[in-house]
């Protein structure tokens, strides 16, 4: 039987959102405990494409996915795709999906996104110096790549709404893309630009200095798995294998396995995940001079240090299922077909997205009470709204009003 251990705060979850939350917290004062049986960072928060993507601002439910859904996700080597077997068990998902790729739903959850991330570069400029990671952030922007005339065509109607909703946005010819990005293969579409977007050259080794930061502030990391949860009078008690924790106010933050803590919590939230993937190949100096995304082949090729890392694609096909050889080789030879010349790769990794049917991050009180307060479900953009993700949770812990409206973002929306 593990010891009993008593906190004011228990943050559960060491990935990028709950670490973040955890300095946040311990430098204001409070007492924090970090709960992940994992290493720090070791989920979806080390293996992703390293963008801090202030332009992301479309959710992944758009008319125009609605309208290829049927294809897309059928076949077996589209960018977005699913697993058969878990058909069943993801069809409520699925059907709020489509209901937030309804136009009107859609444009109302690009609105809430652009406000979570009109912030969000300098936000990360500023924690990267407060843990030492300057180094790591890279302020070079990031690209969009149009292999085709007719892909830039698709993407006219995009680009211009993000500019609506304040993106710094330049469209490229072929040749200014040339310039900025010589490895490239000529592009018939050139691409788009956007410039105050940054990069992390290595998105573990940011975490890991998150990770030593909130502990030198105070934060103690338990390397244990919270099971259950349970509210009583006096507060929270969190159990597990390695557990026995008691807590006056708890954060769910375990990412893509947030949902049944949630459920203990009293709120039923919809999350699920979407898998992506990585393929990485081991070089001094990896080609570009900042992540590039093929639109139409759904990953960004990103320079980190001392490798080409390939980063990116959806499956849908829950938590238990292993990795798909089919989507790594897929990844894999969509890197080739850019670099032509990539040999065998280093390695790969698969890790899981926690996403919503609306693309929206699931931050507040839970319904119960303010003693659990939910932070995950932030999909394809979570290492962008860390920090910003952060300050709400700070904002509610201490009882101020948080920077940006909650009410869509809220665990009782669906
Ligand atoms: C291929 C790919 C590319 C991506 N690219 C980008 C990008 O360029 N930019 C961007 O902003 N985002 C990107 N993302 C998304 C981003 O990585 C995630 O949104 C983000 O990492 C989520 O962070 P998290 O802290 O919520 O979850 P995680 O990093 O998954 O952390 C959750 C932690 O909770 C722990 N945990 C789980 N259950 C329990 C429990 N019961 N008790 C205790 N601990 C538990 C886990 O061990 C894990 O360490 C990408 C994701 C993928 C997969």
């Amino acid at each position: 039987m593990p010891e009993s251990v008593r906190t004011e705060i228990a943050v559960i979850g060491a990935g990028v959102v709950g670490l973040t939350i955890a300095l946040r917290l311990a430098r204001a004062g409070h007492e924090v405990v970090i709960l992940d049986p994992a290493l720090p960072g070791s989920g979806a928060s080390h293996g992703n494409a390293g963008t801090v993507a202030d332009y992301a601002v479309q959710p992944v439910g758009t008319p125009a996915v609605l309208r290829a859904l049927p294809s897309l996700l059928f076949d077996r080597n589209s960018p977005l795709a699913i697993r058969r077997a878990a058909l069943p068990s993801l069809a409520p998902w699925l059907l709020r999906f489509a209901r937030q790729s309804l136009p009107g739903a859609a444009e109302r959850n690009a609105r809430v996104l652009a406000g979570l991330l009109s912030d969000a570069a300098p936000r990360w400029s500023d924690l990267a110096a407060e843990i030492g990671g300057e180094a790591i952030l890279q302020h070079k922007g990031c690209i969009y790549l149009y292999e085709r005339a007719a892909d830039r065509r698709a993407a006219e109607a995009d680009i211009a709404f993000r500019k609506t909703l304040g993106v710094t946005v330049e469209l490229l010819t072929p040749g200014e893309l040339a310039a900025l990005e010589p490895a490239l293969p000529m592009a018939e579409g050139g691409g788009a630009f956007f410039p105050q977007a940054m990069f992390m050259t290595d998105p573990g080794q940011m975490v890991a200095l998150l990770a030593k930061t909130a502990t030198d502030a105070g934060a103690t990391l338990i390397p244990a798995r919270a099971d259950h949860l349970l509210r009583n009078l006096n507060g929270l008690n969190l159990t597990g294998p390695d557990l026995r924790l008691h807590a006056r106010r708890v954060i769910i933050a375990a990412g893509a396995h947030s949902r049944a803590l949630a459920a203990q919590a009293g709120d039923k939230v919809p999350l699920d995940t979407e898998r992506g993937y990585h393929v990485e190949w081991d070089m001094p100096a990896p080609r570009l001079s900042r992540p590039v995304c093929p639109t139409a082949r759904g990953f960004y090729l990103c320079p980190m240090q001392g490798r080409l890392r390939v980063a990116g694609t959806v499956e849908l096909g829950g938590l238990t299922a292993p990795p798909s050889p089919h989507r790594i080789a897929r990844l894999t030879e969509g890197a080739r077909a850019i670099f032509p010349g990539l040999g065998a790769p280093s390695r790969d990794w698969m890790g899981f997205r926690p996403s919503m049917p609306d693309s929206l991050p699931v931050i507040g009180a839970s319904a119960e009470g303010p003693d659990v307060i939910h932070a995950y479900g932030h999909g394809h953009i979570g290492l962008t709204l860390a920090p910003i993700t952060a300050a709400i949770v700070a904002a509610l812990v201490a009882g101020k009003a948080p920077p940006v409206p909650l009410a869509p973002l809220s665990p009782a929306r669906f």
